[in-house]
């Protein structure tokens, strides 16, 4: 048999017995084109670099390299295995990223590998305790760095850091934190960073805290999480002087919803104080809808999440805190009541509709004016071939 990319399955690399079968189990057998190229070369234990769009399979990338990981050590050294140590950290720039990903871990760990997320907003009590037995760390920097700062997390044991979302993880918000994190770190240590995009910083960053980095991109003219996804935009007349524009964006998005076919909605705005009303008036309507934002206690945002996930929500209310790396396989159609300020962050918007190449639709509403221009500048610069629609014509789904 000669085999092909297309016929290789998880068994053809180098993953053991055990993983290979929960892979199996949780429905994972072949796999994606990114998963091919970096898992042999993470398994090797190389620093690597690890960029492809969004929705390509990346966390499988590094939670099997981490599996793969605590398990090895474990079985090296046997004598000390009544203790539970620390091995692996990822740091994701989200909570909810980080809750997810503990989320997929679970999906293909051993039982008797210990998976924990470490986020603000929760007890860092709590977190000590857990810390007494954990394997695999994932959590946000701010969080990690200060259960480093208080030796509640032990780093000498640390063998695997990985950066999710690395080019925000990196950018000036959390340089602080991260550059912290590494001053903890042992210098034997494999780093993994993934990442949708090639900034500069991240390179500057590789070459700084990582050895000899093997840099592991696929990049398409266009972007594949799109490729699927049908994108529409309506235009709301708008003069300067009204101050109601978003009001009339709401009776819009009112109006057009019952019109919409999808199985999970995601509706994204700037405006994080406004999601709670949005989602009054959403429910009125009869959808069973919920709503998250930065602002709210960890315990809500947790729970709209995992309504998420288990589709118990049809609809939820959101801003840019979940535009990039969430993995809701349901969502088929996502709206934007407006652009957010930079237009690589439309892209990750957009992008929820169509995870791991799946079907979906977005639709933009944005006012005439400025608002209709940035959305051409936009447009332009990633060749998006928005189509213009109004009240009076459907949404056909591709
Ligand atoms: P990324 O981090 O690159 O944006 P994710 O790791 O979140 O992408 O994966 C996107 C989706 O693809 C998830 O729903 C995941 O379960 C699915 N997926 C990943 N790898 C595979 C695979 N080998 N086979 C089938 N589905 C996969
Ligand atoms: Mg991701």
């Amino acid at each position: 048999d000669v085999k092909t990319d297309e016929n290789v399955t998880f068994s053809d690399l180098a993953i053991s017995e055990l993983t290979l079968n929960s892979l199996k189990t949780a429905g994972f057998i072949k796999p994606s084109p990114i998963q091919l190229q970096a898992l042999p070369l993470a398994l090797l234990g190389l620093d690597l670099l690890i960029q492809a769009k969004s929705g390509t399979g990346k966390t499988l990338v590094f939670s099997i390299t981490a599996l793969e990981f605590v398990q090895a050590i474990d079985n090296d050294d046997n004598e000390n295995s009544t203790v539970i140590t620390t091995k692996v950290i990822i740091l994701a720039p989200t909570r909810e990223i980080a809750q997810q990903i503990v989320q997929v871990i679970k999906t293909i760990k051993q039982p008797e590998c210990i998976v924990h997320t470490f986020i603000g907003g929760t007890s860092v009590k709590d977190d000590q305790t857990h810390l007494k037995k954990c394997n695999i760390v994932v959590g946000t920097p701010g969080r990690v760095e200060e259960l480093l700062r208080l030796k509640y997390l032990r780093p000498d044991t640390i063998r695997l850091l990985v950066l999710d979302e690395a080019d925000v993880l990196l950018c000036k918000e959390f340089q602080e934190q991260i550059n912290s994190i590494f001053s903890y770190m042992p210098l034997n240590k494999q780093v993994l960073l993934a990442s949708a995009t090639y900034p500069e910083h991240l390179i500057r960053f590789s070459e700084r805290y990582m050895r000899d980095v093997t840099c592991i991109r696929l990049v398409d003219s266009q972007s594949p999480s799109l490729i699927g996804i049908q994108r529409f935009y309506m235009l709301i007349p708008h003069h300067p002087l009204d101050s109601h524009l978003f009001e009339q964006k709401v009776l819009l998005l009112l109006r057009i919803l019952p019109e919409l076919k999808f199985r999970q909605c995601l509706i994204f705005s700037n405006l994080r104080m406004r999601s709670s009303a949005v989602c009054e008036r959403i429910k009125s309507l009869g959808y069973e809808t919920t709503y998250t934002s930065s602002s709210l206690a960890q315990n809500r945002r947790t729970k709209a999440m995992r309504d998420m996930y288990k589709h118990k929500c049809q609809i939820l209310v959101t801003t840019d805190l979940t535009s990039r790396g969430i993995d809701l396989d349901f969502v088929d159609f996502v709206i934007s009541m407006d652009l957010p300020n930079d237009s690589e962050t439309y892209l990750h918007r957009i992008g929820r509709a169509g995870r791991f190449g799946a079907y979906g639709c977005s639709l933009t509403i944005v006012a005439q004016g400025d608002e209709q221009k940035q959305l051409e500048k936009i447009q332009n610069e990633y060749k998006l071939n928005l189509i213009e629609t109004d009240e009076s014509q459907r949404f056909q789904v591709l």
